[in-house]
């Protein structure tokens, strides 16, 4: 009788372990599977993901979660910024970043990193690496100021000459408040989305404005390329956003006026072709890094491709949603 009531209770508890596991990290309701067999496409990172669904808010997540100290360790081996600088590919890079191309490219193609808006004011770009963006944001009227985690990419920036904490945004208490908060692509890969808006509440001027971008998980490409799109990119991208969703999970951290546009940038089109013809688990795609298919591609994309990518965001299926929300002007504290 003993061991049959502890045979329950360990199932029960086995049976609470996996509700746990497969809960929504915005709600707490319980997820159901949309994708299974995800893999990373793009550096090769080992392992097996699924795509699943909040049954309750909609939200979409990737399982299993990865633990915060074995995503610091994939971001350290995979993704971080090495130092680079004074080559003649930086020099390059650096010199398009400047230039009017760059500034027609991202009329043609949307602006996803929100490098065309002017203003003035306190701006922090939360995750500015090395400070590319932080260069075209003063160039633009800002005084940017960033939050990067990775040492290397934040004395480059400091370099530079631009004020960049080196702190996770929780623990972050500046001396000023802000006008403007930017996560480009950034809210997809945090583990408590909820918090980080809570927290970029807490650190804006009443009447300040939040910029976020990141990938739709209503678009059309998700659904041509399957496993191989793009913006999976699992296991970075632990939260996938649809235009509702990202509304809701704003409204509910104090945002109003919430305005969500979509584009569809051609080097997405690109890489998801890429990694549809050549990923292999557990292999990096090398042909993501080569510039002559890159770019054959981003142009087939942007001239042939330019109706259906037109339509594709104005029906909501466009590939990467630009979100802007006000806080209110009068404090609510
Ligand atoms: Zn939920």
């Amino acid at each position: 009788m003993r061991s049959g009531i502890a045979t329950v209770s360990l199932a029960a508890m086995a049976l609470a372990d996996k509700r746990i596991e497969r809960a929504c990290i915005i709600c707490g309701a319980l997820t159901d599977e949309v994708l299974p067999r995800v893999v990373d496409t793009r550096f090769g990172v080992p392992g097996e993901y699924a795509i699943s669904r909040c049954s309750a808010c909609g939200l979409e997540q990737t399982l299993p979660l990865p633990l915060p100290e074995d995503l610091k360790l994939l971001y350290e081996t995979y993704y971080n910024f090495g130092g680079e600088r004074g080559t003649t590919y930086t020099r390059l890079r650096e010199w398009f970043f400047a230039s009017w191309l760059y500034r027609l490219w991202l009329v043609l193609d949307g602006d996803g990193s929100f490098h065309t808006r002017k203003g003035h004011g306190r701006l922090l770009d939360i995750g500015c690496n090395e400070g590319r963006g932080l260069k075209i944001y003063r160039r633009n009227g800002f005084t940017p100021e960033g939050l990067e985690l990775n040492p290397v990419a934040a004395r480059v920036a400091r370099f530079a000459g631009f004020r960049v904490y080196e702190a996770l945004l929780e623990d972050f208490r500046p001396a000023n408040a802000y006008d403007v908060v930017v996560l480009s692509n950034v809210l997809e890969h945090s583990l408590d989305p909820k918090r980080m808006l809570q927290d970029v509440a807490r650190i804006l001027k009443p009447g300040g404005q939040i910029w976020i971008s990141c990938p739709n998980r209503e678009s059309w490409q998700r659904r041509v390329f399957g496993r191989a799109w793009i913006n999976w990119h699992i296991p970075f991208h632990i939260v996938h956003f649809s235009p509702a969703t990202i509304r809701d999970l704003l409204a509910e951290a104090g945002f109003t006026g919430i305005r969500v546009q979509q584009i569809s940038p051609a080097l997405c089109v690109a890489s998801s072709a890429i990694t549809r013809l050549f990923a292999h688990a557990g292999r990096p795609t090398r042909q993501l890094r080569n510039p002559v298919l890159i770019l054959s591609l981003i142009a087939v994309a942007r001239t042939l491709m330019f109706p259906l990518l037109y339509v594709g965001h104005r029906l909501g299926r466009g590939d990467c949603l630009v979100v802007v929300g006000n806080l209110p002007a009068v404090s609510r504290a």
